[in-house]
């Protein structure tokens, strides 16, 4: 259960950066490094070649200091959906951990 959660969690941060600017596979294992989700390339890449194949996100492979890296960005449907996805944290919140519940 935690993990699901955990993987849920770990895709919102990536859905999330990738509509702020471009990310990729190492930015996001340090990134998400420092809010505590200890995450290999076995589990990020896989994770990113899925939202990618739903449309979620897309992606461009660019050479920086002769390697191949690959860019994503996050799609229009990425964005609607993290909208839909902010208004249900947002509830999930005041009732979870404020404890309101109306
Ligand atoms: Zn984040």
């Amino acid at each position: 259960m935690i993990r699901e959660i955990d993987l849920a969690f770990i895709k919102l941060h990536i859905l999330y950066h990738a509509e702020k600017e471009e990310v990729y596979g190492l930015g996001l294992i340090e990134e998400l490094g420092r809010h505590g989700y200890a995450l290999g390339p076995g589990t990020l890449y896989p994770t990113l070649s899925k939202m990618e194949r739903t449309g979620l996100l897309t992606s461009e492979s660019r050479t920086v200091n002769h390697k191949q890296r690959k860019y994503y960005r996050i799609t229009p449907d990425g964005t609607k959906q993290l909208a839909k996805v902010k208004a249900k944290i947002g509830e999930l919140y005041r009732e979870v951990v404020e404890g309101k519940d109306e």
